[in-house]
């Protein structure tokens, strides 16, 4: 392709409505345009280099058997209805658009592919001989995100890989999940990127597995615990560790103290000269169930510890049938307002005891009566420790459990794991932390949606059972642009030569010059024939202008016919290093397509 001839816009100044490097760039260097708030056209540039990632996931899939298929983006309510997910999904989360057509029909566009995919296996898959099966697509995802940012990264309408495997036991899903697991590992080693696997939240599904993958690169919206050791990584959102050990009380006898001005564990651990360890500190949440139901919860943990609000909804989740609830639709903190709505007497906040009466409670429909009393490990095991008293301004010290509260049923795991915490596996490795893109996520499912929507299959015995489903989903338009943020200079991008719009650019310095022209047209026609995919810049620019941007634009190797020509030669250049070398016309064909061939491999 040749510049004079393309659309191609570069930009000399950061774009206002970009904040990360990868997004200032990929508007600067022309490879995409902002439509609407998380809408993005891909212009030329982007596209190829969308597509070789497509390529690279496509070859990986299919390595492993699975079979690419379209689903269509618009999705009828019913199956969703089916599933149990329309309320959450279009009201609760709301993340899906959804809209009424003129037949009053509802239906949305699709975030994901459970649903259809799952009718389909209800209607084609009739017996065990036909597993198992794995179908996937690459295919655009839509997305009412409420926060889309960061260009590509966090989209309402985006490139997604999205595979679904059926299986007839947990075993044979195992084995397809490790396959996945070699292929995620094979597909994001080919693009080039620095990546890491990691051990993710599978929800309340739980149960079975799900990992991440992650691109590291500071600006990542996902935190990493991991060890030295290489045995253990994590998404924070899902990562155990051993807490630090809770200093011994001082305090002996049980009372209740003047505490003035202690509303945190800080201002408290300060006045009283004793460890957050030795304080419960007691959290209220309010949560709501899909129900209806509101609960409220109070959760007991060590003063020094912080509550892992994804584990916490785990918990209630798990905890749902009390409630007549199987998801959640909301958990918060309850403000003063939230408050209002349900309290009959001003809370003691920063002052709140294990022993909270329910009677703070009103009675309301909808309205649980009773404080759901939840007690983190760390928690249960302190001994004469200090906390609340349910009065402003005032504490306790020396309490126990089963002496002054009793010790609530419901004792859960709920803490958030930190960097520095000493690892599972072996205390002696504490968790370190880096940041990620998650690019991946391969996910054991199980009967969730096969039972919702009656897809089951006849097994070898003659019985009707449910269909054993697996997950896996690569984000395509975001992976492209988690390479940029991986990958650039204060220049420009630096494309991992596997995923570059083109290998090679040649730059013609003055296009008045007979000489130049004529060795960079054959280069161009040369190159582009042996199969290194080649720009030719021909553009009625100055030099500098060519080279900025071709840095800016980060195509891996650069040849320019300019001086060194009448000794034969022209100079390449390679993107990353910015080592600069002669090379003779007659080798450059040759040189280069080593080049790509070692880099692609
Ligand atoms: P996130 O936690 O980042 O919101 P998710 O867990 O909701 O993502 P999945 O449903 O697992 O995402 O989707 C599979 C992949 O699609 C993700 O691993 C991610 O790479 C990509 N993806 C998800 N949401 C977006 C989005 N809004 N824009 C671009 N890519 C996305
Ligand atoms: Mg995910």
């Amino acid at each position: 392709m040749r510049l004079s001839q393309m659309l191609f816009v570069t930009l000399r100044e950061d774009p206002a409505e970009a904040e990360i490097p990868s997004h200032k760039l990929l508007l600067r260097a022309g490879y995409i345009r902002r439509i609407g708030s998380g809408v993005y056209a891909y212009l030329p540039l982007m596209w190829r280099v969308l597509q070789k990632v497509s390529q690279i996931v496509r070859e990986e899939m299919n390595a492993t058997g699975a079979q690419e298929l379209l689903l269509p983006a618009m999705q009828p309510s019913e199956l969703w209805k089916e599933s149990g997910r329309w309320d959450t999904y279009t009201q609760a989360e709301g993340i899906m658009f959804s809209l009424t057509d003129r037949q009053n029909r509802e239906v949305a566009l699709g975030p994901t592919h459970e649903e259809v995919i799952t009718a389909i296996a209800r209607d084609m898959i009739r017996s065990y001989r036909q597993l198992p099966l794995h179908l996937y697509q690459i295919q655009t995802k839509f997305r009412d995100e409420i926060r889309p940012r960061f260009g590509l990264m966090r989209g309402r309408e985006f490139i997604m890989k999205d595979g679904y495997s059926f299986h007839t036991s947990e075993d044979s899903l195992k084995q397809t999940y490790a396959d996945m697991d070699r292929a995620y590992r094979n597909m994001f080693t080919r693009t080039g990127l620095k990546f890491r696997p990691v051990e993710a939240d599978s929800g309340a599904i739980g149960g079975s597995g799900s990992q991440e993958f992650m691109v590291l690169a500071d600006a990542g919206e996902d935190e990493i615990l991991y060890t030295e050791d290489g045995k253990y990584s994590a998404n924070t959102e899902k990562a155990v560790s051993l807490p630090p050990d809770a200093v011994p009380s001082a305090f002996t006898t049980f009372e209740k103290l003047n505490t003035p001005n202690t509303p945190t564990i800080d201002t408290l651990a300060d006045f009283l000269k004793c460890s957050p360890t030795q304080i419960v500190k007691n959290v209220l949440y309010q949560a709501v169930y899909d129900n209806g139901m509101t609960v409220l919860v109070l959760v007991s943990i060590r003063g020094d510890q912080d509550v892992n609000e994804i584990k916490l909804t785990n918990e209630l989740v798990k905890l749902g049938d009390r409630f007549g609830g199987k998801t959640l639709l909301a958990l918060t903190v309850p403000d003063a307002e939230a408050q209002a709505k349900w309290a009959t007497k001003p809370l003691p906040l920063g002052y709140i005891s294990p022993g909270l009466e329910d009677s703070y409670i009103g009675k309301q429909e909808k309205l649980h009566p009773k404080f759901l009393r939840l007690v983190d490990q760390t928690a249960v095991d302190l001994q004469n420790f200090v906390t609340g008293s349910n009065e402003s301004g005032f504490h306790v010290v020396g309490a126990n459990w089963g002496t002054q509260y009793p010790l609530p049923a419901d004792v859960v795991d709920i803490r958030k794991a930190r960097p520095g915490d000493r690892a599972t596996h072996d205390p002696s490795q504490t968790l370190q932390t880096a940041r990620g893109i998650e690019v991946g996520h391969i996910f054991q499912l199980g009967t969730k949606y096969s039972k919702a929507l009656g897809a089951t299959y006849t097994s070898e015995t003659g019985e009707e059972l449910p269909l054993v489903m697996g997950c896996y989903g690569v984000g395509v338009s975001r992976l492209a642009q988690a390479a940029v943020e991986q990958n650039h200079d204060n220049d420009g991008i630096i494309w991992p030569v596997a995923i570059a719009p083109y290998h090679a650019i040649v730059v013609i310095p003055n296009i008045n010059d007979a000489a130049q022209v004529e060795a960079a047209e054959k280069l161009y026609a040369d190159l582009n024939a042996a199969g290194v995919e080649t720009l030719l810049d021909d553009r009625d620019e100055r030099a500098g202008v060519k080279f900025k941007d071709s840095e800016l634009v980060g195509i891996p190797f650069r040849v320019v016919t300019g001086r060194s020509l009448q000794q034969g030669k022209v100079e390449v250049v390679k993107r990353a290093t910015k080592e600069s070398q002669e090379i003779a016309l007659a080798d450059v064909v040759s040189t280069l397509k080593q080049w790509v061939q070692e880099a692609i491999g």
